[in-house]
């Protein structure tokens, strides 16, 4: 039974909008044909209103974190932020579980279709396992600059990842964590790993630039991460003085001919993404923004110019609910409109969709509007004017 659906518009991201589109699936939601109205029956449609958008994709989130909600305050910065995570992590594991799935079936709900998901521990693997959801899990390493630790938070990380089956909907890597928090010897020890993979289909993900004193730390060797790391009794001897931003000391690490995908780059300028893709030359990179994640953390956004200025591959993430008041694509692509209001609806649905799905390699099946692909579709109910509203919503239909 092939379902055929009409809406004001359709935008299928891979081509051109189309007002009073149609769309014909078969009963699994595979993309049949595209089209417009006056070629069916009007009896035959599903005549919906508003516009009709591939499913989002989701590049960053901490599903384990979700029973975090609420608890963290807003505003106070990475350092503190951080903190109190450490703080109220632990808790029970039915908690845990019934927190990462509730966060699960809201995304669903708002038609979100895959995530790139941080995995520090197994917690998520179950629920990850049901299928419900496309997965891009980074299993992620770090060290806190301890090199007589490197190897055994190396093993111990490689006993997660090796905890979750591979399938086409699960995928997995080992990454590191920030340019703050791992050593030169840990980041070798996943770029030999990396460097062993010789195709192109893993992707790499790093959270990058996400506040002042990341950079501090290696321009100056100074500032609130030194600060931290002397109230933990932790020796920073290790910890590069670069006399340069905080990227420059990932990109000595990070792997060319794979995807890189670098998160949050709240104060990353056009030098530091020309630099990267200077380094980087035959990967594929990509920059993850959480805008209402930063507003939350950080209280400030990137200057989204700078990768329209680079021509840099945008894609769109939520982060965890411990800094975020929703797991929602279309209210991260609101806030990217009211705050840079020069970009437009078309601009962000591409970084909330295709380009998500080339970050995590799942571009074939999702990501655009196209014959043979089974991407999820959504409809945007309430915009005006072809743009998003505040009282725009996202809803799954197929
Ligand atoms: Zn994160």
């Amino acid at each position: 039974m092939y379902h055929k659906i009409s809406a004001d518009y359709i935008y299928p991201v891979a081509s051109e909008p189309v007002q009073s589109g149609v769309i014909v699936t078969d009963e699994k939601g595979k993309i049949m044909e595209i089209s417009t109205r006056e070629k069916f029956d009007a009896v035959e449609l599903k005549i919906l209103n508003g516009t009709i958008v591939p499913g989002f994709i989701n590049t960053h989130c901490h599903l384990e974190l979700s029973h975090l909600r609420g608890k963290c305050p807003t505003g106070v910065g990475l350092i503190p932020f951080i903190s109190h995570v450490i703080k109220n992590r632990n808790v029970a594991a039915e908690i845990i579980s019934d927190a990462i799935a509730t966060a699960e079936s809201e995304m669903l709900a708002c038609g979100i279709v895959a995530v790139g998901d941080i995995s520090n521990t197994t917690d998520s693997f179950p629920q990850k396992q049901k299928n419900n959801l496309h997965y891009y899990t980074f299993v992620e390493y770090f060290d806190l600059f301890q090199e007589e630790n490197s190897e055994i938070e190396f093993e111990k990380y490689n006993a997660v990842y090796e905890q979750l089956a591979e399938t086409n909907k699960n995928k997995r890597s080992k990454v590191p964590h920030a340019p703050y928090s791992v050593s030169k010897k840990l980041f070798k020890l996943l770029s030999d790993h990396h460097a062993a993979i010789d195709s192109g289909a893993v992707t790499i993900s790093i959270h990058n630039q996400e506040t002042l004193p990341e950079n501090e730390l290696f321009q100056n060797k100074q500032g609130d991460f030194i600060s931290f790391y002397e109230r933990l009794n932790m020796d920073t001897k290790s910890i590069p003085h670069l006399n340069k931003s905080a990227i420059h000391y990932s990109l000595e690490f990070m792997s060319n001919n794979k995807r890189n995908l670098f998160v949050h780059n709240t104060l990353t300028t056009k030098e530091d993404i020309q630099n990267a893709k200077e380094k980087l030359k035959s990967s594929k990179l990509f920059w993850a923004t959480c805008p209402n994640a930063n507003l939350y953390i950080e209280n400030r956004l990137p200057n989204y110019q700078n990768f329209i200025d680079t021509n840099a591959d945008v894609t769109i993430g939520t982060d965890s609910l411990a800094s975020n008041w929703q797991s929602n694509i279309l209210e991260e692509m609101k806030t990217i409109l009211k705050y840079q209001s020069y970009l437009d609806f078309k601009t962000v649905l591409k970084w909330a969709t295709i380009n998500g799905a080339r970050a995590l390699g799942f571009e074939d099946e999702l990501g655009s509007i196209e014959i043979g692909k089974q991407p999820g579709l959504v409809l945007i109910e309430n915009m005006g004017n072809g743009n998003l509203t505040n009282q725009s919503v996202a809803k799954r239909i197929i």
